[in-house]
């Protein structure tokens, strides 16, 4: 049986998100198939290319203190979009392979991490 808890929004919980998830793995699927790139997207060098992805993310802050990772500029913004945009189609396209909705699978875990982390009582 499936535990309630506050992660489950039902707001939140809706089909449309659902069916976002699909368009996008749609358009990325026809983009692939229309340069012949399928070929190349096994789930190992789906991963690795969103490991990729998530390291050329990390270099945006690399040498920032925290303070200055907070207050970026509108071209340090823009190039962190880039590279989330880049996270997420790497993310999806591997999900993807398995069946997966990222945002259900992001749902079920924050449900695990509720019970195995839980609000400290004061
Ligand atoms: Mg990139």
């Amino acid at each position: 049986m499936q535990k309630e808890n506050n992660y489950q929004n039902p707001k939140r919980n809706t089909n449309r998100n659902g069916e976002k998830m699909e368009k996008l793995q749609t358009a990325l699927r026809t983009f692939a198939e229309e340069r012949r790139w399928q070929q190349y997207h096994s789930p190992k060098n789906l991963a690795m290319a969103l490991s990729v992805e998530v390291a050329e993310l990390a270099e945006i802050f690399q040498w920032m203190t925290a303070e200055e990772s907070r207050y970026v500029d509108d071209a340090c913004k823009t190039h962190i979009a880039e590279e989330v945009g880049d996270v997420m189609i790497y993310l999806t396209m591997l999900a993807d392979k398995f069946g997966l909705d990222p945002l259900s699978c992001a749902r079920e875990k924050m449900i695990l991490n509720a019970d195995k982390y839980p609000v400290p009582k004061e």
